[in-house]
């Protein structure tokens, strides 16, 4: 026997049985039972919102022999034929397939030949917006002086890629995404009949999760049931999807909001020796920000969550001040993030900077650190304290310029952490970085970084210095930079501070 997938097993064979779409499934079925059939439709939308399903009803719709009130029987040989993909007037074309050169040719062929089996030829064409201009042309043709005895029924996901004179020519339906209600009512109905208990959380994770199509909701529920048997509940759910842990987001979450920046590095810490993917990090906890603007903005109407509502209340009742403005400057350099991770080496790295340049942005400031900020940030372009008295650079005076760095920005005092002091005198400031932590030095070679960094020297010694950036040996007793500084400046002037 085949195995069928759940979507198959599940695809509805009636108007009455299609999840969502209200208005679509009652104008159809109005047109087939009334007979005012049109010849070529266009169904467009998103994935998995059920465009085929529908077609192929319509098309069993049209040549029942038993059907009542525009439904098909499903029991007469016609219905039973369509439904195992047997009967000679029913062609599906798939566009994305072979961009349906050969299909579209023998269709200008056939078109006008009349039905063998049926009442009606019927050509899905699914994925339409893939055909060639060359299949376009041929299509168009046949749309503009149709046989009667024809009906296409093309479907899409992208209406906008199709010409104006193939839309014109269409009845069109619009197909929207399923609520998140009407898919975590499906994944019960089809849960419940093959006798697998899943727990509600662990419903409405899968219905998020894909995000309005039935299709991916299903071959989520699929995974799940050869994942965990018969008993399904949310964090198993997580598992099987390889998504980070509702609550450790949240706490992430709350952690970057709050500027807590130990915390959140020590979360990131905790998920890469768990396994997970960098990407997967930096993608769900953007995931978790969108929610989250969604519920800052729309409150318990909001619509396609991945969290759960109790937890982004609690989140915002936290923090009164976010603004949706932050939030979305933080999804976009989160979303930018996941995207570098895909390219690039030295993937930890990366994540903890990204997420720590993500707090620069989402954090909450108290007013004060606020306006500590646009000092630091002023102070390049004011002119040098004269009339105040260079301080010797010792280690207090590096802690001193590294707490004026972390107030002006949090990811360029990280960037700086894992340097030592090589060489510090009043003009030249010389960090070396263990060749692991290339990636930092690279970071804080850039322009901006270099300013904050400036920035915070200005204010605590007077003046800015000429900064050196430089990796240094490992094997070496000494870097050897250390050596020629002391060559150069004696050893009095050069101070290591670790
Ligand atoms: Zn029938």
């Amino acid at each position: 026997m085949n195995y069928l997938t759940l979507y198959r097993q599940w695809r509805p064979q009636t108007f009455e049985e299609v999840v969502g779409q209200k208005n679509t499934v009652a104008g159809l079925k109005n047109a087939v039972k009334e007979g005012r059939l049109a010849h070529a439709y266009l169904f467009f939308g998103p994935r998995g919102s059920g465009k085929t399903s529908l077609a192929k009803i319509m098309a069993k719709a049209v040549n029942c022999t038993e059907g009542i009130g525009g439904e098909p029987c499903n029991r007469c040989s016609t219905c039973k034929d369509i439904n195992n993909g047997s009967f000679m007037d029913v062609m599906e074309i798939d566009a994305a397939s072979n961009r349906g050169i050969d299909e579209i040719r023998d269709l200008r062929e056939k078109v006008r030949v009349l039905p063998a089996q049926g009442k009606k030829k019927v050509y899905i064409i699914d994925e339409v917006h893939m055909l060639t201009t060359e299949a376009f042309n041929a299509l168009l043709k046949t749309l503009e002086e149709p046989p009667p005895s024809v009906m296409f029924i093309l479907a899409t996901t992208e209406a906008h890629r199709l010409p104006a004179t193939v839309l014109s020519r269409c009845q069109r339906y619009a197909f929207t995404r399923l609520s998140l209600s009407d898919v975590v009512q499906r994944l019960e109905e089809v849960s419940s009949a093959n006798e697998i208990n899943v727990t509600e959380p662990a419903l409405e994770t899968m219905a998020r999760r894909a995000n309005g199509s039935l299709r991916d909701a299903l071959s989520i529920l699929e995974q799940c049931i050869a994942f965990c048997d018969n008993d399904i509940d949310v964090n198993e759910v997580l598992e099987v999807l390889g998504l980070v842990n509702q609550e450790i987001l949240i706490q992430i979450m709350a952690a970057m909001l709050g500027q807590r920046t130990q915390e959140v590095l020590s979360h990131l810490n905790t998920l890469i020796r768990q396994g997970k993917e960098p990407v997967q990090v930096a993608r769900d906890t953007a995931m978790c920000a969108r929610d989250l603007m969604q519920y800052r903005l729309l409150g318990d109407d909001a619509e396609l969550l991945t969290m759960s509502p109790d937890i982004l209340r609690k989140l915002v009742a936290a923090f009164p001040a976010l603004s949706p403005s932050q939030l979305s400057g933080g999804i976009k350099h989160l979303l930018k993030l996941s995207d570098e991770l895909r390219y690039n080496e030295g993937q930890r790295f990366l994540l903890e900077i990204g997420f720590l340049e993500a707090i620069d942005i989402m954090g909450i400031t108290s007013g004060e650190q606020s306006s500590k900020i646009e000092t630091s940030i002023a102070a390049p372009s004011s002119p040098p304290a004269v009339e105040k008295a260079p301080k010797t650079t010792t280690a207090g005076s590096w802690e001193e310029i590294m707490d004026k760095v972390k107030a002006g920005k949090v990811t360029v005092h990280a960037l700086l952490a894992p340097a030592s002091v090589v060489e510090m005198d009043e003009k030249v400031l010389t960090l070396g970085y263990r060749p692991d932590r290339r990636f930092h030095r690279d970071k804080m070679a850039e322009k901006g970084n270099q300013e904050i960094l400036q920035a915070a020297l200005t204010q605590v010694l007077g003046h800015p210095l000429e900064i050196n950036l430089v990796i240094l040996e490992e094997t070496a007793e000494q870097p050897p930079v250390v050596r020629k500084a002391v060559e150069i400046f004696g050893k009095d002037k050069v101070k290591i501070i670790e």
